[in-house]
């Protein structure tokens, strides 16, 4: 056991920053080192938690003991054979170990009811993100960490041998500070909150892009400057993002509406512009839901559908607006009350229709049914292609929203901060979570929140070891 304490500073409270703070306090406790452990976190202490807290945070695992056999080629699937492999593999291996220390700290999970597609199975802790939250603030504070709040972290401080020393803070409305560290873990979630950091890596318009929830908007990139500024190097896909369309009435966090599969969806002037059907609801969201931002007049669009919309069992569960659908009798009133084109929607729709050939008995919301369009509809519709006859007309509005970015640090499996040169880790620097570059092309479903908690508890356990070599 050391004589001195060593200083272990966290930036960010959400799944990863708790984790490893929490885990870290465990890991020194158990060794007999005596670390003195900070979180340091930019919003106030009503707000913090970044996306963790508005998160259902479902976990793409067969059950709290186990990930499915194909986890790992899954995940390299979702990245188009571009992710790591011993990252993934390590995900994989303590997934396990880490929904099991969550349960012991009092949050139990259960198999959640997704949306309607069947997809990859999840677990859930039982009441989401802010359970989690709350159980892991109350735990780290019993185990002795400190936690500032409206801390938001600036700078790193290296030392002569390059490992790290310590960090500028700037608390409250006071002045910038040095705070001493001999390590840092950086969870400070991802860059969707900065328009600047956005407009540049998305284009025009990315900057306007709205944000899922409320916690979104404390994740600046900070963390990504202040490790890319110390020659950390950088991973993961910068032009990637996950997004979904939701519903711009709503006041709800994350109001999504995830029934446009089952209908069509047409732009303001009342044409259709994509395969609605084109996959499972969490197959096509993102570039839904992206195009709708970035490529349709006005950036909004109208999923529109007929009264069997209510007969699909537990439709309610693919939409959380708390706002009501535009309704009307003959698709002219629908078109007017969502101020669309009348005479186009009108047109869109009989085209549909005349196309939707196929037997609607074979229409099953919760898998790709096949029931496709005619070949001669344009753009196709793959699946779940039931003409639009029965009144009253649905329509929802539609925008995209942004819940997180993929481009961050390069990470290794450690949760080690590589360096650009040579991918040498940086002494002393960890990272985890949404922070971390390791997604490409789409986010692998479900994914985003367990990686938080599993290399948030690597990363506080390999600090604690680090100060013992
Ligand atoms: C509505 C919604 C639903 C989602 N659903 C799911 C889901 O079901 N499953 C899934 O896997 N993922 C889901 N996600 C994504 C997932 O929640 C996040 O990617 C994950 O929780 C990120 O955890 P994190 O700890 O890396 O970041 P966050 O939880 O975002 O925490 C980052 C923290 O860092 C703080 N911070 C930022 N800058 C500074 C600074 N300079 N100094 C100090 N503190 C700073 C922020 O205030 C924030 O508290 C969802 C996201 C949202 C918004």
């Amino acid at each position: 056991m050391s004589d001195t304490a060593k200083s272990l500073v966290i930036v960010g409270q959400g799944a990863a920053g708790l984790s490893a703070a929490l885990y870290a306090a465990e890991a020194a406790r158990e060794r007999g080192e005596r670390v003195r452990i900070t979180l340091l976190e930019k919003a106030g202490e009503e707000e913090a938690g970044g996306n963790t807290r508005w998160s259902p945070s479902y976990m793409r695992m067969a059950a709290p003991d186990r990930v499915e056999p194909t986890f790992v080629d899954d995940m390299l699937a979702a990245t188009g054979g571009r992710g790591d492999r011993a990252y993934f593999a390590r995900l994989a291996a303590e997934a396990p170990a880490t929904a099991a220390w969550i349960a012991g700290h009092g949050v139990e999970f259960h198999r959640p009811v997704y949306y309607l597609a069947k997809g990859p199975p999840r677990i859930q802790p039982v009441g989401g993100g802010p359970a989690i939250v709350r159980a892991l603030v109350h735990a780290a504070r019993s185990a002795g960490v400190e936690l500032h709040y409206e801390c938001s972290a600036r700078r790193l401080v290296r030392g002569n041998r390059g490992d790290i020393r310590g960090i500028h803070v700037v608390q409250g409305s006071g002045a910038p500070e040095t705070m001493h560290a001999d390590a840092v873990i950086l969870a400070a979630g991802g860059f969707q909150g900065d328009g600047v950091m956005m407009r540049e890596h998305f284009g025009a318009g990315a900057e306007s892009m709205p944000l899922i929830s409320p916690g979104t908007r404390f994740n600046t990139g900070d963390g990504i400057r202040m490790a890319v500024e110390i020659g950390a190097a950088m991973s993961g896909e910068w032009s990637g993002m996950h997004s979904e369309p939701i519903d711009p009435r709503a006041k709800n966090s994350a109001p999504v509406v995830l029934v446009y599969p089952y209908g069509i969806v047409v732009d303001r002037n009342g044409r259709r512009i994509f395969d609605e059907g084109g996959g499972l609801v969490h197959e096509t969201w993102e570039k839904f839901s992206r195009d709708i931002h970035f490529a349709t007049p006005g950036r909004e669009v109208y999923a529109i559908l007929d009264s069997r919309l209510f007969a699909i069992q537990s439709y309610q569960r693919a939409i959380r607006s708390e706002v009501p659908p535009a309704q009307a009798d003959t698709l002219d009133d629908l078109a007017k009350q969502i101020g669309v084109d009348a005479a186009n929607l009108t047109a869109t729709v009989a085209a549909y229709n005349a196309a939707a050939t196929g037997d609607p008995a074979r229409f099953d919301a919760t898998v790709c049914d096949g029931l496709a369009a005619a070949r001669t509809l344009h753009p196709p519709k793959s699946n779940w292609a039931r003409a639009i006859t029965e009144p009253p007309f649905v329509a929802y509005p539609l925008i995209g929203a942004v819940a997180y970015t993929f481009g961050g640090i390069a990470t290794n499996e450690r949760a080690e901060v590589l360096g650009s040169s040579g991918d040498a880790p940086i002494p002393g620097l960890y990272a985890a979570g949404e922070i971390t570059g390791h997604f490409y092309g789409t986010a692998p479903n479900a994914v985003s929140v367990l990686r938080a908690f599993v290399f948030g508890r690597i990363a506080g356990r390999e600090a604690v070891s680090y100060f013992g070599r």
